[in-house]
């Protein structure tokens, strides 16, 4: 793979992803892809796809955990619903990304991610030990399937989330870094959390936002790449110079309306494209 290929997230029948035909039409030679619904993890379904893959001369470089019943409809629904932490629906969703994990590993695939929650930040507080547990029981499983684990940023600053990856005690805990999170949840100026985590830093997001003028209260907004306050060239020096060469993965979360989201993902493309030549050329 060559440095800084470009990636875009699709999904097959779950999750906020542009189809896999999408990708193959904008030219994009890497993808991350939402774990399909459980009926449709089959062997059968891993060996199909892969073979699409293959046809398409496209790499699949992370596999993405969700599950029923999350909803990021505003920031408190997210702390309640999303990922491993609420406590009532933990060891069944363990149990899903444990079969994600093994699916991931039919598609060859050596990374699984996911959005794992509001960590609490009281580390004393009981919760916040159950999710350091969890965390581990994931990625020994992953280990395994000889996979890392990719913490998806956004709920976290970037100091808690060092704390986290370190007191879960595990080395194939990494980051999943997308900047706009940390702007649409209001958790930290993300240029400056690129640095603090860089050396976590796996794989990432290209997405752009807005800050909310409440931020950490309400949502900022998710906008085209190069539009809104990351400042996306800052963004990609950043990853240069914290040494990231990995796929530069497009997420662009407005699945309601596909022509307007390939149209804006093929713009990102081209904003990529020219960064990248810029700053690993130029
Ligand atoms: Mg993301």
């Amino acid at each position: 793979m060559s440095d800084w290929p470009i990636g875009v997230f699709t999904s097959i029948d779950a999750g906020l992803g542009v189809k896999l035909e999408v990708a193959h039409e904008l030219g994009v030679p890497t993808i991350q892809l939402h774990a399909p619904k459980r009926s449709t993890r089959t062997p059968d379904n891993a060996e199909r796809f892969l073979e699409r893959l293959e046809e398409l001369g496209i790499e699949l470089t992370a596999v993405f955990g969700g599950f029923d019943g999350e909803s990021y409809a505003d920031i408190p629904t997210v702390v309640r619903t999303v990922g491993l932490v609420p406590p009532e629906t933990r060891a069944e969703r363990l149990q899903e990304m444990r079969e994600i994990s093994d699916f991931a590993r039919l598609l060859g695939c050596n990374v699984i991610a996911l959005h794992l929650g509001f960590v609490p930040h009281d580390t004393t507080a009981p919760l916040y030990q159950e999710v350091i547990d969890v965390t581990r029981k994931l990625c020994d499983h992953a280990e395994l399937n000889d996979q890392a684990v990719h913490l998806e940023t956004g709920q976290e600053t970037a100091d808690a989330l060092l704390q986290f990856i370190k007191d879960v005690e595990r080395d194939n805990l990494f980051i999943n870094f997308d900047p706009a999170n940390m702007i649409l949840y209001g958790t930290g100026e993300p240029i400056e959390a690129l640095r603090q985590v860089g050396p976590y830093v796996r794989s990432v997001h290209c997405k752009d936002a807005k800050w909310s003028d409440r931020p950490g209260e309400t949502w900022g907004q998710e906008v085209p790449l190069g539009e809104g306050d990351v400042n996306i060239e800052a963004f990609l020096s950043t990853l240069k110079e914290i040494g990231y060469r990995g796929p530069l993965t497009i997420e662009r979360e407005i699945p309601q309306e596909p022509e307007r989201q390939k149209a804006e993902i093929a713009h990102a493309v081209n904003l990529l494209t020219q960064l990248r030549e810029k700053l690993l050329n130029g």
